[in-house]
């Protein structure tokens, strides 16, 4: 049902994001992938996904917009790159916090900033963000994360009220814990943040978090987001959709 439609998924070389580019085009959508990676394995993609790729830095203003100018108009917009850093608010290198801000929030506005006129013209669009359960609830040591996601929340809302009347849905979904290469690279700094095992983390941190004590599969976020598609789902716009195992029911 996708057929036709261009979709650019940021952040779609490896973990959720390719999920969601992988869901997408298996329904028709024509796919432009984001990211960063070893150039055989991006190359692989490209054929599996018959895609596009663009490798720019989406913490850089300038590289974004030559990024939207290349690849031309699209229909379906995911807005998934992001990045995180655990420790203390105090020990918290500064340039980190900016780099986490301008990935995980910034980059989701000038990409929609590019992408909204030819989809309010054409009458038709999918504005996707990957938020987290750190949209709606904190956890100790994530400040930059925290607060880039609560933000992109509130720009969801936002965008949605905007193009509302356009035939353009803004909506953002909300994962708990994922296993993906994100999840996997903060253990380290987690284990060393409250003095904890590897074990301790997983168990005690991570799938503590979510009642289903099971790790949310990238893959079902790739059907949420190709639900987000359907002409079903016209009328939801704004929404913040948990994937939690329960995690910010309590
Ligand atoms: P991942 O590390 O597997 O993927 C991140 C992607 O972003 C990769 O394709 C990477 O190349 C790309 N990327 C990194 N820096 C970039 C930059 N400067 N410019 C362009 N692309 C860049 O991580 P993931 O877990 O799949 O995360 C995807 C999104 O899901 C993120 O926004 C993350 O915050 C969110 N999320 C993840 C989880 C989780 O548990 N894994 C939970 C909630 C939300």
């Amino acid at each position: 049902f996708l057929n036709g439609k261009r979709a650019l998924v940021t952040g779609s070389t490896s973990g959720i994001g390719l999920a969601v580019a992988r869901a997408l085009h298996e329904h028709g959508a024509a796919i432009v992938l984001n990211g960063f990676g070893d150039d055989a394995e991006i190359a692989k993609l490209k054929d599996e996904l018959g895609a596009d790729h663009s490798g720019a830095d989406l913490t850089d203003i300038a590289a974004i917009e030559q990024m939207m100018a290349d690849i031309g108009p699209i229909d379906i917009l995911v807005n998934n790159a992001g990045m995180q850093h655990v420790a203390p608010i105090e020990d918290f290198p500064a340039a980190t916090w900016e780099k986490i801000i301008s990935l995980n929030l910034s980059a989701a506005f000038h990409a929609m900033r590019l992408a909204i006129p030819h989809m309010k013209q054409a009458g038709w669009g999918r504005i996707i963000n990957t938020a987290s359960a750190h949209s709606l609830v904190a956890s100790p040591f994530k400040s930059a994360y925290v607060a880039a996601k609560h933000g992109i929340a509130g720009l969801t809302k936002t965008a949605a009220l905007e193009v509302a009347e356009y035939g353009v849905t803004v909506n953002a979904i909300s994962p708990g814990y994922v296993w993906t290469q994100l999840v996997e690279n903060q253990i380290p700094d987690t284990m060393k943040a409250r003095g904890m095992s590897r074990e301790e983390v997983i168990n005690d941190v991570l799938l503590a978090k979510q009642p289903t004590k099971k790790f949310v599969q990238p893959e079902d976020i790739g059907a949420l987001a190709v639900f987000l598609c359907r002409d079903e789902a016209q009328n939801v716009n704004g929404a913040n959709w948990s994937v939690d195992g329960g995690w910010t029911a309590e």
